[in-house]
């Protein structure tokens, strides 16, 4: 690096071709202007009858500086190229396609670049799958509903369009664990979870918020339909086996409520949803609790 360091710090040329170029230069007019000044030192009767012969070696030299700095300057495309790429990616996460099969170092760096920006997409891709998904249930987690919510909610407020919530949380299911062993109470978990999404739509937004405390979102949804959606989940729990236990032994409580024209976020939505959940709870459990319907 230390030649390229040197030649970096000149104001001109400020291209990297024209950088290159400059070195080409040297390489070929040193010795050429060396052989002529020697031509015509030694022998200086000679300069006469050879303006000629010097006039088509100029422009031979002209013609020749031109063609070299065209192919010079598409020798280095894939600089060029690869900067580009990299700069695209980190911009606007677009990934390039490089070309491959390539055979001296310059392909050798398209096809690493195209490789490394490949890996790293995908990597983050994953990353960001799992930072919002629940590594057990493979439903969403609190993060992911949250953002998902926002957006929901926001549009909701604009358009004037009912948006509900349903909180509900599995009912006595420590006892489950005591008396089935932790892993049953994961497979419980898990049979809710899948139980839960086969019956909902895809534009519900559906994710466990907590240790066995699950959440929807239905957007462009009334109270009405978000409770039908709620007591036909809670019908559907208490008569069914989850995990091969017992069809009635996992059942869950529910809070659903719609979003009220002053809430603006899911926090404030869920702190009612939470607060009928409760009110489910001391109520004898495995029902569903809203505020009056319209
Ligand atoms: P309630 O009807 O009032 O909700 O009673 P509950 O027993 O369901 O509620 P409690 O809050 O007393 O207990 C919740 C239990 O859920 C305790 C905790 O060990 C269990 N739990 C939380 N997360 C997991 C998990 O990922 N796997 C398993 N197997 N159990 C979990
Ligand atoms: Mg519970
Ligand atoms: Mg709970």
């Amino acid at each position: 690096m230390k030649i390229y360091r040197l030649f970096n710090k000149l104001s001109r040329p400020r291209s990297y071709a024209g950088r290159i170029l400059l070195i080409c230069f040297f390489g070929t007019h040193v010795p050429l202007i060396t052989f002529v000044l020697w031509i015509l030192l030694a022998n200086p009767s000679l300069g006469g009858e050879h303006w000629d012969d010097l006039l088509v070696l100029l422009l031979a030299t002209l013609a020749g500086t031109g063609l070299t700095f065209l192919l010079v300057n598409g020798m280095l495309a894939p600089v060029r190229v690869v900067a580009r790429a990299l700069g695209d990616y980190r911009q606007n996460k677009q990934v390039p396609a490089l070309p491959r099969g390539l055979s001296d170092e310059a392909g050798y760096m398209l096809e690493q670049v195209q490789d490394a920006i490949e890996e790293l997409d995908l990597t983050l891709t994953n990353l960001a799958r799992a930072a919002e998904t629940d590594p057990l249930t493979e439903v969403g987690n609190r993060r992911w509903l949250v953002s998902r919510a926002e957006e929901q909610i926001a549009r909701a407020q604009r358009n004037q369009s009912p948006i509900c919530a349903i909180l509900f949380d599995l009912d006595r299911f420590k006892a489950i664990n005591d008396q089935h062993g932790h892993a049953k109470g994961d497979a419980v978990l898990v049979g809710v979870a899948r139980f839960v999404k086969s019956g909902l739509q895809s534009s519900h937004l559906f994710a466990r918020t907590g240790g066995e405390e699950f959440c929807i979102v239905l957007p462009n949804t009334p109270l009405n339909g978000a409770v039908e959606v709620a007591r036909r989940i809670q019908e559907g729990l208490a008569t069914r086996s989850i995990a091969r236990l017992t069809p009635g032994l996992v059942t869950a409580s529910f809070g659903v409520v719609e979003r009220d024209p002053d809430e603006r976020d899911l926090s404030a939505l869920l702190r009612r949803a939470d607060d009928l959940l409760y009110q489910a709870k001391n109520d004898g459990r495995n029902q569903v609790a809203t505020s009056a319907l319209a």
